[in-house]
């Protein structure tokens, strides 16, 4: 039997969203497999399925959570849990460090901006996980810039007009956020700067081929080493750590259509639309004749329900040319034969698993990083379309013709594909990735 040499104990700190779930349990498999003992510290909201890992040791901290306190936007939820988190984490910590004294660093969400001065009383190494690409994380890290020179309040007039700090992206692609309280954003970016610059180091889900001249750029401004080692889902088939149950019938649906024809749409897990823009996204796909599949996650359509929303007999008058479903196996959906584009949101996670099964997409960015996503997948790497106007159905449908069966969509194609391979190649020596892996485990083990 092949022995499995130990390394030391890596402390994982995730954050409860989807999309910060997903990458940093990629990552504690790609620790795991390289000799690392595992300890997941996580809140009891959004709890992880911890039975899916068997191989982890799992610890939860009462993050006090009220129901309501769980509904807020984005970024009040963010602040809220970092407030709420300080005493039950610093508990945590010293009472792991105390049966695990040799426990190299710890990994924390880039969103746990209030750990850094915990972690330096303990005296453990802190590295961050940041989920977002380079190019977002240089929007980002201007945001300061931006505020002050009054980008952020977007004027209409001045929507299309570039930004002199930041090549590529207009002004309407700045990193927005969905708040109530714009100044809640600020904060946000303050302590997240702050803990990202007296951290140990940086990992990020990207590849740097992709993205050499943001890097260069972060480094001058960052004191400490990045490490770019995406695509993490690529090293090794990791569990789900869906936190809704996948429907697993969107499978054997798409195995029932021809190759490359179906489009699928997900806006991830936190977007939300109007009534109205549900509708004409709706009639959109219907009016293209293209297959699609559709995931319409509950609460994701403001205050109603989608059998409220859609017209009698619409789905019937698609003859089984459509389907809907609350949550899907996305990775699964995207490496199938049968489908050929993706109306996305842009997250991050999102682009890389669509770049890595070079599916083309169709970008509808709402806030944040999406944004920046989406000018670089229309503008810069030329691998998707951006409905940039207000959600209008003979957009959609004609955005997804061009892209099924145009040779404009063609061309993406093509250009998704390079893209695919160089991700791959990052992967393996003597690929970026590859190397930057082996860079971050020497790192770790000298602390
Ligand atoms: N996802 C999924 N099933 C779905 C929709 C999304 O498993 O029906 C996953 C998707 O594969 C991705 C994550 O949820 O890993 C969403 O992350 P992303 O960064 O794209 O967007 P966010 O949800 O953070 O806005």
């Amino acid at each position: 039997m092949e022995t499995r040499e130990t390394k030391p104990v890596i402390l994982l700190f995730t954050f409860p969203l989807q999309g910060h779930l997903n990458p940093m349990f990629q990552l504690a498999d790609i620790f795991f497999n390289r000799g690392f003992s595992i300890i997941v510290i996580h809140t009891e909201f959004n709890s992880p399925n911890s039975s899916k890992f068997p191989h982890f040791t799992f610890v939860s901290i009462p993050d006090g959570l009220s129901e309501p306190e769980s509904c807020l936007d984005v970024i009040e939820f963010i602040h809220v849990l970092n407030s709420k988190c300080v005493a039950p984490f610093g508990d945590c910590l010293k009472k792991l460090l105390s049966q695990e004294p040799t426990a190299a660093c710890v990994i924390v969400d880039a969103h746990w901006y209030f750990t850094d001065g915990l972690t330096e009383k303990f005296g453990i190494p802190r590295i961050v996980l940041r989920t977002v690409n380079l190019s977002a994380f240089v929007a980002f890290s201007k945001f300061h810039v931006l505020r002050e020179k009054g980008y952020l309040a977007l004027q209409e007039s001045k929507a299309d007009s570039p930004v002199p700090e930041l090549p590529y992206l207009r002004m309407k692609d700045l990193p927005w956020f969905q708040t109530e309280e714009p100044r809640s954003g600020d904060k946000l970016q303050r302590g997240t700067m702050k803990s990202l610059k007296s951290s140990s180091g940086i990992i990020f889900n990207a590849i740097q081929d992709l993205e050499p001249d943001q890097l260069d750029q972060s480094l001058k401004e960052f004191p400490v080493p990045f490490f770019c080692i995406g695509p993490f889902h690529r090293y090794i088939s990791a569990s789900s750590t869906s936190l809704l149950t996948q429907d697993m019938t969107c499978l054997s649906w798409l195995d029932k259509q021809e190759p490359n024809s179906v489009i699928y749409v997900s806006l991830g897990s936190i977007v939300s639309i109007d009534e109205s823009e549900f509708l004409e996204i709706a009639w959109g796909l219907r009016n293209s004749n293209q297959p699609f599949l559709w995931v319409v996650r509950p609460g994701s359509v403001h205050g109603k329900e989608l059998t409220e929303i859609l017209p009698k007999g619409f789905m019937e008058g698609l003859q089984g040319r459509g389907k809907i479903v609350k949550w899907a196996p996305q990775p699964e959906i995207l490496a199938h034969r049968a489908t050929g584009g993706f109306l996305t949101h842009c997250g991050w996670n999102s682009t890389l698993e669509a770049i890595c099964e070079a599916i083309p997409l169709i970008c509808k960015p709402s806030f944040g990083d999406q944004r920046v996503n989406a000018r670089y997948i229309s503008d810069v790497w030329k691998i998707g379309l951006h409905l940039e106007n207000k959600i209008e159905r003979l957009e959609i449908e004609n955005a997804v013709r061009t892209l099924m069966t145009s040779s404009e969509g063609e061309e993406i194609r093509k250009r998704i594909l390079l893209m695919k391979e160089t991700a791959e190649q990052c992967l393996k020596l003597p690929g970026s990735s590859f190397r930057n892996l082996e860079k971050l485990i020497a790192y770790i083990l000298s602390f």
